[in-house]
């Protein structure tokens, strides 16, 4: 069973609302669609949140999780069926807010490995007041930090354009070094991919998150925390700084 992703479709796709939908399965308040708009858990970002509304009653979506089939738990389901039709909105701000947070996690990995001597992004967290990223091998201190910061905001305010494309490992590995976009962790099996890339290939990750068109629509980022978590990593918290 798998629900086809119609917020992956384009960038732009990450910015429609509403959808509609057919349910293809049932369990308890789990539902099954055949295709949505409501992003689950993945990838270090948080689900979406939002209603679907079937032939009787709008349903709060609490939960979204899964690969190919997506599971929309809902908060109190109403009489539902296999093969009813369902209305999805999904709660616009909470992802917009999670689209800036994930492009602004792009550059910041992307600018921290040619400022730090190839350090490694080994795990991010995006949600819609802070997000953070863990880094390593590194010992942040607050000249570094700033520096960081400066140069993520500087590059925000160049207001670049955000697009997405399929590539091969192959294409990907020959524009940018493999430890950069951690393709050397990826599975061999995996070849195609889809790739998130800034300005003209400035930074080019492969992800399957949602992200703004352009990055001006982050609007700024400041660093709000930093704390040891072992073994050279560390990780960083910040927030949107509009
Ligand atoms: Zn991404």
């Amino acid at each position: 069973m798998t629900t086809k992703k119609l917020y992956l479709e384009s960038i732009e796709a990450a910015y429609l609302k509403e959808f509609t939908a057919k349910v293809i399965a049932i369990d308890e308040k789990k539902i099954i669609l055949d295709q949505t708009l409501f992003y689950p858990l993945g990838g270090g970002q948080n689900w979406d949140l939002g209603t679907l509304n079937g032939p009787n009653g709008a349903m709060n979506v609490i939960e979204v999780r899964g690969r190919d089939a997506i599971h929309h738990t809902v908060e109190d389901i109403f009489d539902l069926s296999v093969g009813d039709e369902v209305t999805g909105k999904i709660d616009f701000e909470r992802r917009y807010a999670h689209m800036k947070m994930h492009t602004a996690q792009h550059l910041v990995s992307g600018i921290a490995y040619e400022m730090f001597d190839g350090v490694r992004t080994v795990g991010n967290q995006i949600h819609t007041e802070q997000s953070r990223i863990d880094f390593k091998p590194i010992q942040f201190n607050e000249e570094m930090l700033t520096r960081l910061q400066n140069t993520v905001n500087d590059k925000i305010q160049q207001g670049l354009e955000v697009t997405d494309s399929e590539m091969t490992r192959t294409e990907i590995n020959a524009i940018m070094p493999e430890e950069r976009t951690n393709m050397d962790l990826l599975p061999s099996f995996i070849n195609d991919l889809r790739v998130v890339s800034i300005g003209n290939q400035e930074d080019l990750c492969p992800c399957a998150g949602t992200h703004v068109r352009n990055i001006s629509e982050i609007g700024g980022i400041e660093f709000i925390g930093k704390k040891s978590k072992g073994k050279g990593t560390q990780r960083v918290t910040y927030k949107l700084n509009i």
